[in-house]
């Protein structure tokens, strides 16, 4: 797994702001697949939890009243830095 750089903090403080205000893109497909890699990024989330302490099965534990920064990740393809990742954006 890896991720591009997008600027300072990779673009984490960005997109706090912007998933604050703005929607998800429209030409966004696709799903989580649960690689839990956005939620390990520069800091893991004290959220981040794992079915049966099975390291492949990540879950959070504050899914229902997870911010939007989470709900919306990655709300366009610019600020999506991690691959591979479930959702996809059409050109
Ligand atoms: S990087 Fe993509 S597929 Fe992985 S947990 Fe985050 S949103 Fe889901």
């Amino acid at each position: 797994m890896h991720y591009t750089s997008s600027g300072p903090f990779d673009g984490k403080v960005t997109r706090f702001f912007t998933s604050l205000v703005l929607p998800v893109d429209r030409k966004r497909t696709g799903e989580c697949m649960r690689c839990g890699a956005c939620c390990k990024f520069l800091v893991t989330c004290p959220f981040l939890d794992y079915e049966n302490d099975d390291q492949k099965k990540p879950r959070c534990k504050a899914y229902l009243i997870r911010p939007l920064q989470c709900r919306k990740y990655p709300r366009t393809k610019e600020e999506q830095i991690h691959q591979p990742c479930g959702y996809h954006f059409e050109d």
